[in-house]
């Protein structure tokens, strides 16, 4: 799928920064455009991507902190000057937008959904975000924002592709250490999604289509993928076991969004070297996810990879009923009551100081 991505604040702009040099280093020419927007200017001047500094008159460079409705107001106001740097970056070829953002912080988490409803406004093609959500140790702040952001931006994206922090995270990695790591996996699956459908020069042509990837988003508000991977033996006959087995635990622990297995729709992505991957093992796995999501909806196909691995990548779109995501909601809820509860508090005290006044 030939995709633009737009990254929204500091998050956003280092996953959109990982996911090119993944296409690149890959070889598999789907990100067609980047492009990171943010309010702060120390956060962009450490990427190595074409970059758009907003809110200036507002912000004067120093960023919004964790204040999402500022990061709100800062989009709304400055996005047509946004719109108007994606020449290039958007081009007739473009099949999908992907706006990333991380949800918990300002920038991103307020700019993000304003970002989306002007790009659906404007382009024909999806809109899809790319969502990452605070773990489940981050501040209230956060969980709070992420909330809000998350329930507009399922309103305006046509999906929203979500990865939990905690998800693909090792225990024990600093939270800096963690982030690269958890960018760089996100850039390795994200990467593998956007490049089913494109032909991989010198290795083949992909049985998925971009279609199919695109049909499988658009049919649920919320979606989430799974990867893992396994040695395979050169002859794919022997195979057939190692990728049911492979997409099994990339459903049952290798989720973007963990305890997520009910969905409405989903896309089983096997990938490999051709003469390994079994289409009888695809097919099998393709069942096995039908009968363990209870969708009617399982798309299955391969995709070339020049490995001698087998990966699995498990895409399921409309998952709300997914426990963690429960889970989150209410979390968020909890946090905004208290965040609430905490600015009434500060109010007062703002007012009894303007009465001693
Ligand atoms: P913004 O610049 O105001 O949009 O704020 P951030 O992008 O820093 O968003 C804060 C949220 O994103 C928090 O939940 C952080 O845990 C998360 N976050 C920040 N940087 C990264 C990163 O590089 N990778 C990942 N995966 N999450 C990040």
């Amino acid at each position: 799928m030939k995709a633009a991505l737009i990254g929204v604040g500091q998050a956003g702009g280092k996953v959109t920064e990982a996911l090119l040099a993944e296409d690149q280093r890959a070889e598999y020419g789907a990100v067609r455009g980047t492009l990171a927007v943010n309010t702060a200017k120390t956060d962009l001047e450490g990427l190595d991507i074409d970059t758009m500094l907003i809110g200036q008159e507002r912000v004067k460079g120093h960023g919004v902190g964790a204040d999402n409705e500022l990061g709100a107001e800062v989009m709304t106001n400055d996005v047509r000057e946004v719109m108007g740097g994606l020449d290039g970056v958007v081009d007739p070829h473009t099949e999908a937008i992907f706006v990333i953002a991380g949800l918990g912080g300002g920038t991103g988490s307020g700019g993000a959904p304003v970002l989306v409803k002007e790009l659906q406004r404007v382009y024909e093609i999806p809109v899809y975000a790319l969502g990452i959500l605070p773990g489940r140790d981050e501040g209230g702040i956060y969980q709070a924002n992420a909330g809000r952001s998350l329930k507009t931006l399922v309103r305006e994206a046509d999906s929203t592709l979500l990865v939990d922090n905690d998800a693909w995270r090792s225990t024990g990695d600093s939270v800096t250490e963690a982030f690269d790591e958890i960018n760089s996996r996100i850039a390795r699956r994200v990467g593998i999604l956007l490049a089913a459908g494109e032909n991989i020069e010198g290795v083949g042509e992909s049985v998925v289509d971009s279609s199919e990837v695109i049909n499988t988003l658009q049919s649920g508000e919320m979606s989430a993928i799974g990867f893992a991977s396994a040695e395979a033996a050169a002859d794919a006959g022997e195979n057939i076991n190692t990728i049911t087995s492979t997409a099994r635990k990339a459903l049952l622990s290798g989720m973007s969004v963990p305890q997520t297995t009910e969905a409405g729709a989903a896309l089983v992505v096997a990938a490999g070297e051709s003469e390994r991957v079994s289409r009888k093992g695809v097919e099998k796995a393709r069942t096995w996810v039908e009968d363990e999501t209870r969708s009617m909806q399982v798309r299955g196909g391969d995709f070339p990879l020049d490995s001698d691995k087998i990966a699995v990548l498990v895409l399921l779109a409309g998952i709300s009923r997914s426990q963690r995501l429960q889970e989150f909601m209410d979390r968020a809820k909890e946090a905004s009551k208290e965040v609430e509860a905490e600015q009434e508090t500060e109010n007062f005290q703002a007012d009894e100081l303007d009465d001693l006044i």
